[in-house]
Parts: C-alpha cells; sequence; structure tokens
C-alpha cells in the first residue's frame, strides 16, 4: 500500500484541521513531512509536535519573527518566511504530494513550484483554477502529477467518475449547492442583511470568505469554473442543483441518463480521505451516515435572479481567459468591502458584473498576465465598491 507524505499549505486552517484528523486515523498510510500556515505559529508548533514536523512555513514576517524569537519549536525544526518559504515547504524532498488549501493568490507560485518539483497536488484553493486552470493544467500534464480535489463538489465528481477524469461516457457533471443561508429570502429581506447573519452557515463550518461566498453562490461559480478544468467539460455541460441538506456532494449524469451520486455527512474529512487515499478507502474519522433513522433530500434549481454569482460566474467561464480571474478578484473586493460593514450584501453581486463589464477578457500567455489582470480587476472593483 502506497504512504503518503505530505506537505501542508494552510495547516492552521479549517482544511488544514480536517487533513490531520484524517492523517490521526490513518497513521499507517498518511504522514506529514511539512506544514506551513499565515500567522498563527502557536498553533503551527502544537502541530509539528504532534506529527514530528520538521519543517515549517510561516507566510507573515512577523510571525516568522516572533516564532523564532519564541524557541516554542525548538531545535532541530526549519523555519521559513514568507511566500518564498511556503514555496519550500511545498518542494520538500521528503514529501510526495502538496496539500494545496491557502487561501487566495499566495498559494499560485508555491503550488505551480510543487507541480514543478513533481508532487502530486491536493487541491482545496479555488483561486489556483480559477485564475490559472490553464497554467496549472499544462503544467501538471507536463510533469506527471496527479491534481487531487480535496474541495467535497469535485472529490464527489471524482469519485463517481472511478477517478477517471476525462470518461467520454459523462453527459453532465451536477454540482450541489446548499443554497447558503439566505436560499429562502425575499429581496427585500436581502437589503439588510449584516455580516453576523452571513457568517452563519446552516450546514458546513469554514473560513470567512468562503462563507459569505457561500452565501451569495459565488462559491458554487466558482466550483463550477474549477470543474471546468479538473473534468475538461466546457460550460453547458456543468449543471447547479440546490440540495439544502448538504448530504449529496455533486453527482454526475452519464450519456445513458443515469446519474451517480456520492453522498455523505457535511463533513470534509470524507472529501479529503478519498483523495489522499483512493484507489484504496480509508478508516472514517467523521460519524458516516445513518440510515436507521429517516433522511430527507430535497432537490430545486439555483435562482440566478436572487443569487446573479452564480450566473456571471457563468458567463466569465464563457468568456474564458482572464474573465474568470476578473470574476475571482472582483468578487474578493466586495467580500471584503461587505466584511468591512462598506457595502451591503445585495450590491456584492453588483460590484461583481460591473467590474466584469468594464475590463474585457484577454487570452493569457503567461501568469504574469493573469496577475496584472487580477490587479486591475481589483483596482476597479474597489472603485465600483465605492460608488454603488
Ligand atoms: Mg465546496
Amino acid at each position: 500500500m502506497k504512504t503518503r507524505k505530505l506537505s501542508i499549505l494552510g495547516a492552521t486552517g479549517s482544511i488544514g484541521d480536517n487533513t490531520l484528523q484524517v492523517v490521526r486515523g490513518n497513521r499507517d498510510r498518511l504522514s506529514v513531512v511539512g506544514i506551513a500556515g499565515r500567522k498563527n505559529y502557536e498553533k503551527l508548533a502544537a502541530i509539528a509536535r504532534e506529527f514530528g514536523v520538521k519543517h515549517v512555513g510561516i507566510f507573515d514576517e512577523s510571525a516568522w519573527e516572533a516564532a523564532r524569537r519564541s524557541g516554542i519549536f525548538g531545535n532541530g525544526v526549519n523555519l521559513y518566511c514568507g511566500e518564498e518559504g511556503l514555496s519550500r515547504v511545498a518542494t520538500l524532498d521528503e514529501a510526495d504530494t502538496a496539500v494545496a488549501a491557502v487561501v487566495g493568490t499566495k498559494a499560485l507560485m508555491p503550488t505551480l513550484a510543487a507541480i514543478e518539483a513533481g508532487k502530486d497536488i491536493a487541491l482545496a484553493n479555488k483561486e489556483l483554477l480559477v485564475m490559472a486552470g490553464k497554467f496549472v493544467m499544462e503544467a501538471s500534464e507536463r510533469k506527471k502529477v496527479d491534481i487531487l480535489p480535496l474541495d467535497s463538489e469535485h472529490n464527489a465528481i471524482f469519485q463517481c467518475m472511478n477517478a477517471d477524469r476525462k470518461r467520454k461516457d459523462v453527459a453532465k457533471l451536477l454540482i450541489t449547492a446548499s443554497g447558503g443561508m439566505f436560499r429562502d429570502y425575499t429581496r427585500e429581506q436581502m437589503l439588510s442583511i449584516t455580516p453576523q447573519q452571513a457568517l452563519k452557515h446552516p450546514n458546513w463550518s469554514m473560513g470567512a470568505k468562503v462563507t459569505i461566498d457561500s452565501s451569495t453562490l459565488a462559491n458554487k461559480g466558482l466550483e463550477v469554473i474549477e470543474a471546468r478544468w479538473l473534468f475538461d467539460m466546457d460550460a453547458d455541460r456543468i449543471q447547479v442543483v440546490v440540495q439544502k441538506q448538504s448530504i449529496i456532494h455533486s453527482m454526475v449524469q452519464f450519456v445513458d441518463g443515469s446519474v451517480l451520486a456520492h453522498l455523505s455527512p457535511p463533513s470534509m474529512t470524507f472529501a479529503i480521505s478519498h483523495s489522499l487515499l483512493c484507489p484504496d478507502r480509508g478508516n472514517w474519522v467523521f460519524e458516516p451516515l445513518d440510515f436507521s433513522k429517516p433522511l430527507q433530500l430535497d432537490f430545486s434549481p439555483p435562482d440566478t435572479e436572487r443569487f446573479p454569482c452564480l450566473k456571471y460566474a457563468y458567463d466569465a467561464l464563457r468568456a474564458g481567459g482572464t474573465a474568470t480571474a476578473i470574476f475571482n478578484a472582483s468578487n474578493e473586493v466586495a467580500v471584503e468591502a461587505f466584511l468591512k460593514e462598506h457595502l451591503p450584501w445585495i450590491k456584492i453581486s453588483e460590484v461583481v458584473g460591473k467590474t466584469l463589464e468594464s475590463i474585457p477578457a484577454t487570452d493569457p500567455d503567461s501568469i504574469g498576465e493573469v496577475l496584472a489582470a487580477d490587479a486591475q480587476a481589483r483596482a476597479k472593483a474597489a472603485e465600483i465598491c465605492a460608488r454603488v
């Protein structure tokens, strides 16, 4: 049986927690050789002690400095700093798999470095494929590394396809959505949504950015774009279905009309365990579904009138090139403004739509061009935020 040796970028976040939980339950097949986080070095030190990790990256320079001075890591642990530090951890000789669970664009260069170093990528970060899907997939094919989907939706599709990512008999990918906490809100009710309300997800516990994105369905939009790259499928063959209990994590419809679904309780551990251990199955670390009790499953189509971010994601995907990076950047700026109470929740989609409208998409030849479009979109979105 193959053992995977992990470098976890984003070890202190919610995907990091869940990944470590899966490792604890499957110590004979998984180990951790490197970890990195943004600035919570005390948590990183606790993880390093528990798993015997010798290589630790800290993104934030002052946190790295404080960690060094504190001596909390003890002798024999190497501390690396900044984006360069994340890349060091991602490309460790001892590791065969990099878990990309860092939020935002800072994951881009370290993950590309890991691919170049021949590491498999267990992918949770969304920006990577949304911004640079073309480059990430090209590099992974060239270096013959696996991109293992950690997100529950993409992992569900991966499971339904039997890990064969380019099956020819697939008619449609059916990506499920909880619909978010404002699923049943009227436009009237949406006018006064506060960050406190939006930060409470009914089914999942996740970071702030992705929780807000779930409430606007921008998260589902990002996942549709990711699915396009992971499974080489065009926009017309990717459909979103609201499954409000978050028990079905996604489905695949085949050319003969049959549909396969993946079910589990809403815990990321199931997706992470499958991605890291497939084709084998690991030990479960979260109470599985119990069919001795009644279980309801509801399906409905999403409402893109009330949740326009999903429609804009499809628009961006169809426009291609840098449009999806522009979608992502403008959404990030709008969500940040909402969290600071500078922008009403209902205006998040408007900022995204207007930014997409005002910046023409181009077909990028380099990551540099993608990053330039990202910066341009951020500036434009900030300007639009100030006047809507
Ligand atoms: Mg998801």
